[in-house]
């Protein structure tokens, strides 16, 4: 959980914070300043699962003039505005997909019947599993830290696709990855964002694909998954559908798009065509 200074206060060596919460902090070092944010988190990895508080410090960045619109996807964790920011699907889940299928396997064979204590090799197996998990999870995470800073050193402003992930059973296990490696991309984004006092705007993904990045037509029925090119029928601008639903973010965000790559004029097609 994060709180910005409104939702929280010191006092006394506690930790005030909004809704009446108030926790005593373990101090591993005194604090440079006045924090400016805490997140508080439990901390799986301790035996004890106490909250623990890190004090978030703001480190702004030089301002470059730049903004960036960024749609997710699955093939693609980030299509955005900028080719040179797109971030293909690390294929960390797919690598070790092949592990949890055995380990799962494995615990199939070994499940305890019903009533019985679970066997030794049930729980060994359980316990690598879990540990592969933790892998993937670590995996995405250090692709998408290192993603976001670069996104974040290089723009003022990001517009980004409020993703919410369904993991629902019915989704594939591919669909599932893709959801894991964007969860966590969004995730470091907004982080290093905000710790770069970067202006990070999250856009509702309703209609997204919808909507024509130049002029902001929307078509009457969703673009069918096969059609990979958005061209819009009121202006004939024509971009790759992911390139034209960062843009869409862009402008729903109310950045301005101009001077961005991803989406190309009229007039470019007109030039193409002659
Ligand atoms: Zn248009």
């Amino acid at each position: 959980m994060n709180y910005t200074r409104r939702g929280f206060r010191l006092k006394d060596w506690r930790l005030h914070l909004a809704g009446g919460i108030v926790l005593t902090v373990v101090w591993s070092r005194p604090l440079p300043a006045e924090p400016s944010s805490v997140r508080v988190f439990t901390a799986t990895a301790s035996a004890t699962g106490t909250p623990r508080v890190v004090p978030a410090q703001t480190e702004p960045l030089p301002p470059t003039g730049a903004v960036i619109g960024i749609d997710w996807g699955v093939k693609e964790t980030a299509t955005t505005t900028s080719y040179a920011h797109d971030l293909p699907h690390a294929q960390h889940g797919h690598r070790s997909q092949a592990k949890l299928g055995h380990y799962d396997r494995m615990m199939a064979r070994r499940r305890p019947k019903k009533g019985q204590a679970a066997s030794k090799g049930y729980r060994e197996a359980k316990k690598w599993r879990a540990k592969t998990c933790a892998k993937i999870a670590r995996q995405h995470q250090d692709t998408a830290r290192k993603w976001a800073k670069k996104v974040v050193r290089d723009h003022d402003a990001i517009a980004v696709e409020d993703f919410r992930p369904k993991f629902l059973a019915k989704t594939t296990m591919a669909r599932k990855a893709a959801d894991a490696a964007i969860g966590a991309t969004k995730q470091a984004l907004i982080e290093i964002g905000r710790k770069h006092a970067r202006d990070v705007r999250l856009v509702h993904p309703a209609h997204t694909t919808m909507d024509c990045g130049s002029c902001g037509a929307r078509t009457k029925h969703a673009l069918p998954l096969s059609e990979r090119t958005y061209t819009c029928t009121a202006c004939g601008a024509f971009s790759p559908r992911d390139k034209n639903s960062a843009r869409v973010m862009l402008v729903r965000a109310g950045l301005n798009p101009a001077g961005v790559e991803g989406a190309r004029p009229p007039g470019a097609l007109l030039q193409e065509a002659a």
